[in-house]
């Protein structure tokens, strides 16, 4: 279906963008574009010498809230398009609508773009540029567009009620009817919408309409809103403006002063798509804009099961304190995702896995997982930590080495290091006393039980071969100590370590050298795989056991992690540092997913 990917993109999935791409490429659709690369200065266009970027896309987050990992998506493929066509990928804040927006959200959205990966740098020839811009630079050319459209007779000041307004714009089956002011001359239109912009109505007294058609088919056309008035401040303009573009409007103009070739969109905004070319193509016969002017595409949005990706929904999840913040390790924000212990390479490899596509679907969250298990494997560390710790006592331990023994013992932290390299090594001690899991004891084995209970050998990892004797209990019944003794001669790693033949090795850490630790055990924020689904109230499948916090002990290599560092816990899964929480000898861990799916099963 696509045309043949070109050298630069060896390894990359095709898709139906690349298709497109590769064919405007092919036929030179923006091969004679002139650049001067000063966005928000009107003239730039016109003045320019030519575009040294083959392709130029952009990522138009509102400053409104955290990103997402629907916006991931976004983000891998507009700068991913970027750097696989030797374009640059423009990072635009789509700030329009200035009630909603702060300063907040832009510092942290330019934050999980770079942690991503990704940068809005180009170098051409030399020259090093940065593509950072704010569609409210652009307002001084919006609002000259928006005049030249009233002259044109192609814009009109409309005094309708926002009621009669919906009325009157008709529906799938009726067309629309003509507001009684569409017939005023520019000049009335004209005098009309200074006056807005001077502050002499109230605000939602009068819209700026585009003059289409109010009996288009598609309704999006039929005469819509270009221009509001709206006292607010805004966090960049500050007072300057009472009165603020559309994003239907503001958003093609900023793609076309950008000079972006490839407005990549999701599938929602396909019934704009003819007013985006409506309105550039009047805006270029009016030599605002110059011809080619970029072309709009759409792909399915992401949907991951068990989460929701919706900036609006997300914010009353903290603003209600459902969760613990923005960064919460159960939140599907980069920040929070970020903070679980997912990495920026998981995260890239789960978005070319999933592709791009015009089709809707869900896509299973467990594809996350395996992308970060796929990238951790071979580099995270391995260590042993007790998450449901009871104590093993070794009777014979002092016998057979001297009083207070501690055996030092060592294991590789990576058992596939890179090659040509060899792994770093843990080092850790055993003694008379170790934590082991709660589970591995039964004083009544179930049939198959190859662990400890009375008469049984098992192996403790890295360490000697132990025989357990039986256990002590409290006065409830619960086993609180597990006896056995040590078997001499068989430690791993040793002549002879393998004369005793066992079943089952068991992960430990040292009483005398393990560290207590808090480990957050993660789970789903949500029961319901589709938790918004059909306008569902996603609050009422909120995952009861979504965060469960242990005591647990660790081996001195984890006490020692660095904040944000990634672990295998052996047998557990896959750990990390917390970034906030975590200092080296009081560690904190977060559970970002186990060695093997286990949801619903
Ligand atoms: P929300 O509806 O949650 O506010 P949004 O789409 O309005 O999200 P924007 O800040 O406008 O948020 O999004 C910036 C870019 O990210 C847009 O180009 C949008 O299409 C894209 N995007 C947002 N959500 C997803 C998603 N789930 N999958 C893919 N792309 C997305
Ligand atoms: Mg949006």
């Amino acid at each position: 279906m696509n045309a043949p990917l070109d050298d630069s993109t060896p390894h990359k999935p095709s898709n139906f963008l690349r298709g497109i791409i590769d064919r405007d490429l092919e036929q030179g659709t923006y091969a004679s574009r002139r650049w001067a690369g000063t966005p928000g200065d009107a003239q730039h266009q016109l003045s320019g010498q030519p575009d040294p970027a083959k392709v130029r896309t952009r990522f138009p987050p509102e400053p409104n809230g955290y990103l997402h990992v629907g916006h991931a998506k976004s983000i891998c493929l507009n700068f991913g398009l970027a750097r696989d066509y030797g374009g640059v990928c423009h990072m635009r804040f789509d700030d329009t609508n200035p009630e909603k927006e702060e300063q907040e959200y832009v510092d942290s959205i330019l934050d999980s773009v770079k942690w991503l990966g990704f940068g809005w740098q180009s170098n051409f020839n030399g020259q090093q540029q940065d593509h950072l811009y704010y569609a409210s630079n652009y307002f001084d050319f919006m609002y000259r567009a928006a005049e030249a459209l009233i002259g044109a007779g192609l814009a009109y000041v409309d005094e309708q009620t926002p009621e009669e307004m919906r009325a009157n714009r008709g529906d799938f089956t009726t067309p629309g009817k003509d507001s009684p002011f569409r017939s005023r001359t520019p000049e009335q239109n004209l005098a009309r919408f200074r006056e807005m912009r001077d502050g002499q109505h109230a605000d939602g007294s009068m819209v700026l309409r585009a003059k289409i058609d109010m009996a288009a088919p598609n309704i999006n056309l039929r005469d819509p809103a270009i221009y509001r008035i709206r006292r607010a401040t805004h966090h960049n303009t500050g007072d300057k403006w009472c009165i603020y573009p559309m994003y239907t409007f503001a958003h093609p103009i900023e793609d076309a002063l950008e000079q972006i070739t490839h407005s990549i969109c999701t599938l929602e905004f396909e019934d704009q798509r003819p007013f985006y070319d409506w309105l550039l193509d009047r805006l270029a016969e009016l030599g605002l804009l110059q011809q080619p002017t970029p072309k709009q595409y759409e792909f399915a949005r992401l949907n991951l099961t068990y989460v929701i990706t919706s900036k609006r929904k997300l914010k009353q999840l903290v603003d209600e304190g459902t969760v613990e913040g923005w960064d919460d390790p159960r939140m599907p924000t980069i920040v929070g995702l970020r903070r679980r212990g997912y990495t920026p390479e998981a995260i890239q490899l789960f978005c070319e896995r999933i592709g791009v596509t015009k089709a809707d679907s869900w896509i299973d969250y467990s594809t996350l997982d395996i992308a970060l298990r796929d990238d951790l494997e071979n580099k995270a560390h391995r260590g042993m930590a007790v998450l449901d710790p009871v104590k093993l006592v070794l009777n014979n331990w002092d016998e057979v080495f001297s009083n207070g023994h501690l055996e030092p013992c060592a294991l590789p932290a990576l058992p596939h290091p890179p090659e040509g390299t060899e792994s770093p090594v843990r080092h850790f001690t055993l003694g008379k006393e170790v934590w082991i899991e709660r589970e591995d004891f039964e004083e009544v084995p179930p049939k198959g039980y190859k662990r400890l209970f009375p008469g049984n050998k098992v192996r403790l990892k890295g360490g000697y071969v132990i025989e357990c004797t039986g256990c002590a209990k409290d006065a409830d019944g619960r086993v609180i100590e597990v006896h056995a003794t040590v078997v001499p001669d068989t430690k791993s790693g040793t002549p002879g370590a393998d004369s005793v033949k066992v079943k089952a090795a068991i992960t430990w850490v040292g009483v005398a050298d393990g560290v207590a630790a808090e480990v957050r055990l993660y789970d789903r924020l949500f029961t319901d795989a589709q938790p918004d689904a059909g306008g569902k109230d996603f609050l009422a499948s909120l995952n009861p056991d979504s965060k469960k916090v242990v005591t647990a002990f660790v081996e001195p290599s984890l006490a020692q992690a660095a904040p944000d560092q990634k672990f295998q816990f052996e047998r557990h899964g896959y750990f990390v540092a917390d970034r906030k929480d975590h200092v080296a000898g009081k560690p904190v861990f977060n559970r970002v997913t186990g060695l093997k799916d286990s949801w619903g099963k």
